[in-house]
């Protein structure tokens, strides 16, 4: 008998992975998904922090069909659509009143906001007579995106390492991580996050004049794993851009929306970005969108000089994807998502899960569990008292994520947490509208993922 050819077993769809097996979804509840199998998975990473309403919602897809039927489509080159002009004074509203008198520039998501934030960074430098401001300066182990701008402006190592003769790359700063602090300090980085600050201020200094913009995830992302800023660093880092004309640009593509609790992550820290940028929970997966909400600064600038922004993408502020990202605004205000997010506050899905995630700490390879909201990271340690990381080809995190998934449980493993390459770390980031009950089975089943990932070495 002839085996098969790998050209015939092989989906025709280009996946991520040639070697791994995909399980077909066909149905999404909650904050369960079910597979072609009949398998059910509780989602506790919200796909990739993406699902923030939870799955199937129906008023989601009946104002999209509602949309659907009236228009599908327009250019935005031609027309503007009814839903575009009040889901953007309701986002401008949501953003907060620093806001008030801004505009939103609507995308298909995260990477294509990134984009629209860096060329409108540039555009405003240009308008306001500083057309030697170009370097967008950013952060070491962040992630702004796959194209390859967005790229230039991350530091995650393994997403850019083959891309790096194709970029054009500006500065990156150090990043304050209280767990593996590079100063060794002992006051939660109260000190040390000024020192990381100063470390923005002398890269603005040596691009002598050219920086246009700083961008940051106010909390890390995927990354490095759901790291909280310390006290004081993003206040020193909001006014060091100030003083030095240098625009804010927060990008909010994974914490936005409520995910960590505030409207926009930022609200935390009570900074004002020049420029904000989210995607993901912003239609909570239900079509793709995201958004840049610009100040009036940097609207007025423009609108009041050359009178337009050389950029456009065919499928910008599309009905459809407007018609569920504003639907799903409404519902998370109806059903108050964001406090539900809030861990701070008494008996909100966010504390209970806080407090369910701590007792991961008594598990032999958890070094740390950090986040805020519903956005949560737990790294692996091999030794816990000198945080050495498992061999990066071991991939305990991936291992953690295959148990869990036979256990019925959808997780985001990662790694490189610790240089970039080595250092295995999940992310958690479930629906708002999980219960007691289900945060409970998923904390008992991640610490059997976790001890059975061990059991393996
Ligand atoms: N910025 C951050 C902080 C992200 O987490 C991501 C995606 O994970 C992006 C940007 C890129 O977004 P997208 O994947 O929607 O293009």
């Amino acid at each position: 008998m002839t085996l098969p050819s790998p050209v015939q077993t092989r989906s025709s769809v280009f996946r991520r992975s040639f070697r791994k097996e995909f399980p077909v979804a066909v149905r999404a509840e909650g904050v369960y998904v079910s597979d072609s199998a009949g398998h059910q998975f509780l989602d506790l990473a919200g796909s990739a922090a993406v699902n923030f309403i939870g799955h199937g919602v129906p008023e989601i897809s009946a104002a999209m069909a509602e949309q659907a039927a009236k228009i599908e489509f327009v250019h935005t080159s031609q027309f503007t659509t009814s839903v575009a002009e009040e889901y953007a004074q309701e986002l401008l509203a949501f953003a907060g009143a620093h806001f008030a008198g801004g505009a939103v520039y609507f995308t298909c998501g995260g990477s294509e906001s990134i984009e629209t934030a860096l060329k409108l960074a540039r555009q405003y430098q240009v308008e306001i007579g500083q057309a030697k401001r170009y370097q967008v300066l950013s952060r070491q182990q962040s992630y702004h995106g796959a194209t390859l701008a967005a790229l230039s402006v991350s530091g995650n190592k393994r997403r850019r390492e083959i891309y790096l003769p194709m970029v054009r790359e500006f500065p990156h700063i150090g990043m304050p991580y209280c767990y593996r602090c590079d100063f060794d300090c002992t006051d939660g980085c109260r000190n040390c996050g000024q020192q990381y600050a100063a470390e923005l201020e002398q890269a603005i200094e040596a691009a002598n004049g050219r920086a246009a913009a700083f961008l940051f995830e106010p909390v890390s992302g995927a990354t490095l794993g759901a790291v909280v800023p310390p006290p004081g660093y993003l206040r020193s880092i909001a006014d060091i851009c100030r003083r030095h004309g240098v625009l804010l640009i927060a990008d909010e593509v994974m914490t936005g929306m409520g995910r960590t609790g505030r409207n926009f992550a930022v609200e935390h820290w009570d900074i004002q970005p020049d420029i904000l940028v989210t995607a993901k929970g912003l239609s909570s997966g239900y079509a793709p969108l995201g958004a840049v909400i610009a100040s009036s600064k940097i609207v007025d600038a423009i609108a009041g000089g050359s009178g337009a922004f050389l950029h456009g993408f065919t499928h910008n502020a599309h009905p459809i994807s407007l018609a569920a990202g504003r639907a799903v605004l409404r519902y998370l205000q109806q059903k108050n998502l964001v406090r539900a997010a809030d861990s701070e506050q008494q008996a909100t899905p966010a504390a209970a899960f806080k407090r369910a995630l701590a007792t991961l700490l008594s598990e032999e390879s958890v070094g740390d569990v950090r986040g805020i909201g519903l956005l949560w990271a737990i790294e692996f340690v091999a030794d816990r008292n000198t945080k050495r990381p498992f061999p990066a080809d071991f991939g305990f995190s991936s291992k953690v994520g295959a148990a869990a998934l036979k256990r019925g449980l959808l997780l985001y493993p990662m790694q490189g947490s610790v240089d970039g390459i080595s250092g295995d770390h999940i992310l958690l980031a479930p629906p708002a509208i999980i219960n007691a009950e289900q945060i409970s089975w998923s904390v008992e089943q991640l610490s059997a993922s976790i001890r059975e990932a061990h059991k393996q070495l």
